[in-house]
């Protein structure tokens, strides 16, 4: 999910942290990274490519804009599914001037084509270009400035193995806990001058699906609410509110989590049942379910993997309102 029109991108622009040191939390990502950007500096060399995976909205983009800026390089953004001629991607490359960084986003969605040249490109930055069509065609080299290749993408699985071998360095983001999204709640109101009580940036946190883009939208549509109801400052009766009218989930689980759940509970009795049936009664990909909304909510300990298959756990019960056993009128479920 990108940012929708352009005042979310404004948004986002203003309060997307600008070095190593204002991105909360992913502490090992972010201490590694440190690390190998100053070893990098240290050397006078480009760093090593990067490969950030994780959900949406856990701040691949960011981290992204914070690496280049810090090893004081420029950098070109583009996205798998926007390249899809290698000659897209050679304009790209031989624009890049030495230590700059490309950025691809959804890197998973690149042509099979488009990739074959990255391979020549990371390894050894050079790339051959075919001139021509037929008997009169011919294949030209062309060096490259050595540059670092930024791949950001949330199904890490559907990279081939040959590509990802070719990034240095890998990173997983992780949800955020509710503490760090305090945390990032109450800078970016710092940032944008909101008044916000710590228990109304926590209630926020919580309820964000342990992702800073939620926590961070939230925040402004809390605004809005303490705005036109309440005396413009953020308190917690207020978020109450808001989140109320917005139908937010008390546990931050947004729609498809909610049907996951409810799916397996009322469509298979709780469970076990296999990824690929989930997938087809809730109308997702497997794939997606797996590396987008299973995570967060086995860490949340709303479901449990089993050798048999996905489980809902008694809090999933809880959380919808269902019982285990259920009774005359809602074993019509059944
Ligand atoms: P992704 O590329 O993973 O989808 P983004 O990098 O676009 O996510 O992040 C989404 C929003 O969340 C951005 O506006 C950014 O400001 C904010 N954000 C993400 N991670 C952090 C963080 N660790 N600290 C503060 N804000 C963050």
């Amino acid at each position: 999910m990108r940012a929708e029109n352009t005042s979310d991108l404004e948004f986002e622009n203003t309060i997307r942290p600008r070095e190593l040191g204002a991105f909360s939390g992913q502490d090992k990502t972010v201490d590694n990274l440190r690390v190998f950007i100053r070893a990098a500096l240290m050397r006078g060399e480009s760093l090593d490519h990067v490969l950030l995976h994780g959900p949406p909205g856990l701040g691949k983009t960011t981290l992204a804009n914070i690496i280049s800026n810090e090893m004081g390089a420029a950098m070109r953004v583009t996205s798998g599914p926007v390249l899809d001629k290698p000659g897209d991607l050679a304009g790209l490359l031989t624009n890049l001037s030495r230590g700059d960084v490309l950025f691809i986003d959804e890197i998973h969605r690149l042509s099979p084509i488009v990739e074959e040249y990255l391979y020549s490109a990371m390894e050894d930055f050079r790339i051959d270009i075919v001139l021509d069509k037929g008997p009169s065609a011919r294949s030209i080299q062309i060096e490259l400035n050595p540059f670092t290749l930024i791949g950001a993408t949330t199904r890490s699985g559907l990279l081939t193995s040959p590509l990802r071998a070719r990034f240095g360095i890998q990173c997983h983001l992780e949800y955020y806990d509710a503490a760090v999204l305090t945390g990032i709640v109450r800078r970016s109101a710092g940032i944008l001058g909101i008044g916000i009580d710590d228990d109304a940036a926590g209630e926020i946190a919580r309820r964000s699906r342990g992702t800073p883009r939620i926590a961070n939208a939230l925040l402004r549509r809390v605004r809005d609410f303490a705005m036109v109801q309440g005396s413009g400052h953020i308190d917690l009766e207020i978020t109450r509110v808001a989140l109320g009218a917005l139908n937010i989930d008390t546990r931050g689980l947004d729609t498809m989590d909610n049907r996951i759940l409810s799916t397996i509970i009322q469509k298979f009795r709780g469970g076990p049942v296999g990824l690929g049936t989930i997938a087809t009664a809730v109308g997702e990909e497997a794939g997606t379910i797996e590396e987008v909304y299973e995570p967060f909510l086995i860490k949340e300990g709303f479901l449990k993997r089993t050798p048999r298959g996905r489980e809902a756990t008694e809090l999933a019960y809880t959380h919808l309102g269902l019982s285990r056993f259920p009774t005359a009128d809602e074993g019509s479920l059944f």
